[in-house]
């Protein structure tokens, strides 16, 4: 993209992948499986209604839902199918892409 100072090409395919790799460590990138969505410029995240982040913790946690009530979640591995921690972010209109493992939003886009 004009006006990005980003090298994609570093004429040899191998260092190209290298310098590409770079840039997702670099910024955090969430790459498949955790997540099919390439970086874009039309997303929730532009107009400040998503968020990335990672969510830990060990063995069962019970959470509450924005309603008083409360959920028991256990973690996994794979944030995209607890369906618990999606229920508990839902209450309180943070919803979870289920394609992408970090990716939270107002809609779930
Ligand atoms: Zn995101």
């Amino acid at each position: 993209m004009p006006g990005v100072g980003i090298r994609w090409d570093h004429h040899d395919e191998a260092a190209s992948r290298t310098g590409a790799l770079q840039m997702v460590r670099g910024f955090g990138l969430a790459m498949p499986p955790r997540s099919i969505h390439p970086p874009a410029l039309t997303s929730n995240h532009i107009s400040g209604r998503a968020i990335d982040m990672t969510i830990r913790w060990s063995g069962v946690i019970e959470l509450p839902r924005k309603d008083g009530s409360a959920v028991t979640v256990t973690w996994t591995p794979n944030v995209n199918s607890n369906l618990g921690l999606h229920d508990v972010g839902a209450s309180y209109g943070v919803r979870k892409l289920r394609s992408d493992a970090p990716h939270w939003s107002f809609n779930g886009r």
